[in-house]
């Protein structure tokens, strides 16, 4: 059996390694340490051992679809212990936000049923009827094998009559445009995102998730570090952009679905790279 990690030292990274001085790790999630339902080798050890040497760890994801409750229990399948406390989604943050912003607020909501929870959750009111809401939240509108959900229907509409008739302010979960799926990309939270956008000719207010400031601020609070004590590992451009916005350590993997070398075609130089998360702690110099 392979030997997964070098022999190290009590923060269980080996004298010299260039990530041995950051006390906090922000990992993305999808393409980071799985790949939808499937764990990309060697994340949940590469984690335990992180936790073990002392370093704070937490999970920063896009996906506008679940709740953390629906997180704690994709983590436990994939064999890393994780709380509430350890998850930061773009659905919670964008709750978080808005509530910390209107408590109590209006929300007329584009989304699944993890997002809808977040939101209920933070002490928001989901509203039904357009014409009554304050905000208008849009998340993804798409099931996984990208059919438009079925409670989601009329839900474009709703939002261009809240929006229009009603003066909502427009926050929106993540800046995704598309998502790869089995069978090919799917519409992200982009393509409601545009549509209104196009009908409307403005821009959301917020966008909470990567590359916006936003859901890394809520992190690096939770980790209670500056951001030049962190690490951000990710496999997209967004997650080194977020990094690179806040002053973090930026480490690209490539086990996710960005190449590195499209990722350096737009200009985006990480500070380090490595094959898989894996491939951090077994670092053994050079
Ligand atoms: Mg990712």
């Amino acid at each position: 059996m392979r030997k997964l990690f070098p022999d190290v030292t009590a923060d269980q990274f080996p004298p010299g390694h260039p990530l041995r001085r950051c006390q906090g790790f922000i990992f993305d999630v999808d393409g980071v340490l799985c790949r939808g339902e499937e764990v990309i080798p060697g994340a949940p050890e590469a984690i335990a051992r992180l936790r073990q040497g002392g370093k704070k760890v937490i999970f920063i994801s896009n996906n506008s679809t679940k709740s953390r409750a629906d997180y704690i229990a994709k983590f436990e399948r994939l064999g890393i212990p994780a709380t509430e406390d350890d998850l930061v989604l773009s659905t919670y943050a964008t709750a978080r936000y808005v509530a910390g912003e209107s408590p109590g607020a209006r929300v007329y909501l584009v989304g699944a049923p993890g997002l809808a929870a977040e939101l209920v959750g933070a002490g928001l009111e989901l509203v039904d009827d357009p014409f009554q809401a304050e905000y208008v939240v849009v998340g993804s509108a798409f099931d996984g094998s990208g059919r438009i959900r079925e409670d989601n229907a009329h839900r474009i509409t709703g939002a261009l009559r809240a929006l229009y008739h009603a003066g909502a302010k427009f926050i929106a979960t993540n800046p995704d445009r598309i998502f790869p799926a089995k069978d090919g990309v799917i519409p992200g939270t982009g393509a409601v995102i545009g549509a209104l956008s196009y009908m409307l000719d403005r821009e959301p207010d917020a966008i909470i998730g990567k590359p916006s400031r936003y859901i890394v601020e809520i992190a690096l609070s939770r980790l209670g570090l500056s951001p030049g004590d962190c690490a951000i590992v990710g496999d997209m451009d967004t997650d080194m952009l977020a990094g690179a916005r806040l002053g973090m350590v930026r480490v690209f993997v490539r086990s996710g679905a960005m190449t590195e070398e499209k990722l350096r075609s737009l200009g985006i130089e990480p500070d380090f790279a490595f094959d898989s998360v894996l491939d951090i702690l077994a670092w053994e110099g050079g």
